[in-house]
């Protein structure tokens, strides 16, 4: 027998089972890796953020050994208490100058670091402008701040620009963009976005989450990448997808920097960053200041697959980063093509828009950025990391095209 309390969980359950909205969560046997074990067998992994292949590096899990044996586990406390490590101070410097920011603090996660921000700098009364397809972090951190939230069309800096324009009460005012978007791989247009909000004279943010170890000189990210140090207020950034550990960033100026250290709430309530989490993080910088090969190597592989995947006959979309969309068009289409890869030893994700779904659990979906795209445009998320070799590549262009042609994606 249901409780009552509850049978309104099991109804809706059953809801998101019928309509294909149900996580079916794998569980992974290895480290992660280019390759790894899911359900007992190895299969080529094209579904992880772990971009350069340090979630698994020798060189990370030393310095995190090396920090464990030197300073234990946790920090036992939040960080304004006792929390704060040398080490913590040494990733905020560390990461500030690789990135060539004022500042940076650091966070739990990159969505706790949305969570940290948005609150802290805008409130009730304000106003904040935000691209339609912003992460969930980020509108749940627009949500938490109490401010007006004004959605602009995905990209669309015209649309921008009149939002501004027909928005005429407000307190302050924040710009807020994912830097790279993670469904399409396209990239934010950050030089004229800094640009409107200078001439408006609005604080910019970008989250660059996908865009942190992978975008501008040696994985720097994208305020490198477009050359605006200094010009956009807040970069959020991750280490749990390209850094291959865990943890949130947020750069800018030295003054942000410490109103945070004063008032973003899970900096003050929530413990900080982990030792081994902390020593690895500084490791993953070491190495990216070290050598640009590791993000050279992942650009060269995601080259490699755009280009072999197009000959093919695939549509891959027009994404300007290692996320390659292969565009299929109905959910049902692309699930089928995803079982069909895990079985030729390929494991990669369907993303699909829920087709059948209605209501509650559609608009449910929609509104917390459950990972859906427009209908008709569902697709395989290929994710390309350093840690696939050559061989790794062909092995897994040859399941592209085999499952391809049998599902008649391809001709032949
Ligand atoms: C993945 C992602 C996050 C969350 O980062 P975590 O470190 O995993 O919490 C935040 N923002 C964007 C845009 C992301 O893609």
């Amino acid at each position: 027998m249901t409780d009552d309390k509850t049978a309104f969980l099991d109804a809706q359950l059953n809801d998101l089972r019928e309509q294909g909205l149900f996580n079916h969560i794998r569980t992974i046997e290895s480290p992660m890796d280019g390759r790894i074990v899911v359900d007992g067998r190895e299969v080529l992994n094209f579904c992880a953020n772990n971009y350069l292949g340090l979630a698994n590096h020798p060189r990370l899990k030393e310095a995190a050994k090396r920090a464990i044996d030197q300073y234990g586990i946790g920090p036992g406390a939040v960080r304004t208490i006792a929390g704060t490590m040398s080490l913590h101070v040494q990733l905020e410097q560390r990461l500030a100058a690789f990135k060539g920011a004022e500042a940076v603090i650091t966070t739990q996660s990159g969505f706790t670091a949305n969570l940290a921000t948005i609150p802290s700098l805008v409130g009730k009364g304000d106003v904040i402008f935000s691209d339609a397809l912003n992460h969930a972090s980020i509108i749940d951190g627009c949500r938490l701040s109490r401010a007006t939230i004004v959605g602009y069309a995905h990209n669309d800096m015209d649309d921008l620009r009149r939002k501004i324009a027909e928005t005429t009460e407000y307190g302050r005012r924040l710009i807020v963009s994912d830097g790279v978007f993670s469904m399409d791989g396209d990239i934010a247009p950050l030089p004229e976005l800094v640009e409107i909000a200078q001439a408006n004279n609005i604080l910019s943010m970008v989250d660059d989450a996908h865009g942190e170890g992978v975008l501008g000189r040696g994985g720097r990210g994208i305020v490198d990448h477009f050359g605006l140090h200094g010009q956009v207020d807040i970069e959020v950034g991750t280490m749990s997808k390209a850094f291959g550990v865990m943890g949130g960033i947020v750069a800018g100026k030295q003054v942000i920097i410490d109103w945070l250290r004063q008032r973003a709430r899970p900096f003050l309530f929530s413990s900080a960053m982990s030792v081994p989490d902390v020593a690895a993080c500084l490791e993953a910088v070491d190495l990216l200041e070290e050598s640009e090969e590791l993000v050279q190597r992942l650009w060269a592989n995601a080259d490699l697959m755009k280009r072999e995947l197009s000959a093919l006959g695939f549509d891959i979309g027009h994404s300007e980063t290692p996320i390659i969309p292969l565009m299929l068009g109905e959910a049902a289409l692309a699930q089928q093509f995803s079982r069909a890869l895990f079985e030729q030893g390929v494991f990669a994700m369907a993303i699909g828009f829920p087709t059948v779904a209605k209501g509650a659990a559609r608009v449910f979906a929609m509104a917390i950025g459950f990972p859906t795209v427009a209908k008709g445009a569902a697709r395989i998320r290929v994710m390309n990391t350093a840690a696939h070799t050559q061989t790794d590549l062909e092995q897994a262009l040859a399941a592209f095209e085999q499952v391809g042609r049998s599902l008649g994606v391809i001709g032949g």
